[in-house]
């Protein structure tokens, strides 16, 4: 790093830690990736894959916790705001959106709203508009882009 982007950054620190962090991002290559996730996780991670319905580990997973991103393990989604959507996928009305970028995806001859890590770009599934209240909103994510950290307090 040189010294005007390490000026840049002290000076951006000064001003939003919390942006600065998240716009910092995690980069590593594909090939680092490939070689620290398993290849089923790696290809819905980094290849937006999508895991088949009803097969993921926390489908059917209530527990009380915060689930985080299984790349970089930057907190993702609360268990408070996890329901059973009956899609086959870990479903959530809420999420950390500080952690979580939107884009568009056209992807199968459709418009559908790609959700990812902002850390790290991790593919975690998509947002739809037809969740339940307050939100509204139902983001719809692979488990295995999920790693779930216990309730510790
Ligand atoms: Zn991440």
């Amino acid at each position: 790093m040189n010294c005007f982007a390490l000026y840049c950054q002290i000076m951006k620190r000064k001003t939003d830690e919390e942006a600065f962090m998240s716009e910092q991002g995690l980069q590593k290559t594909e090939e680092e990736w490939k070689a620290e996730l398993p290849e089923d996780v790696f290809n819905i991670v980094r290849k937006k894959g999508t895991e088949r319905a009803f097969t993921g580990k926390y489908e059917k997973f209530y527990e009380p916790g915060v689930y985080a991103c299984r790349c970089c393990g930057a907190d993702l989604f609360n268990s408070t705001t996890k329901y059973d959507s009956g899609s086959g996928w870990p479903s959530f009305y809420d999420a950390q959106k500080h952690n979580i970028a939107e884009k568009n995806d056209g992807s199968w001859m459709m418009q559908r709203t790609e959700i990812v890590c902002n850390k790290c770009d991790a593919h975690l599934g998509h947002v739809f508009p037809d969740g339940p209240k307050p939100t509204g909103m139902r983001y719809c994510v692979n488990s295995a882009s999920l790693q779930f950290k216990g309730d510790e307090s």
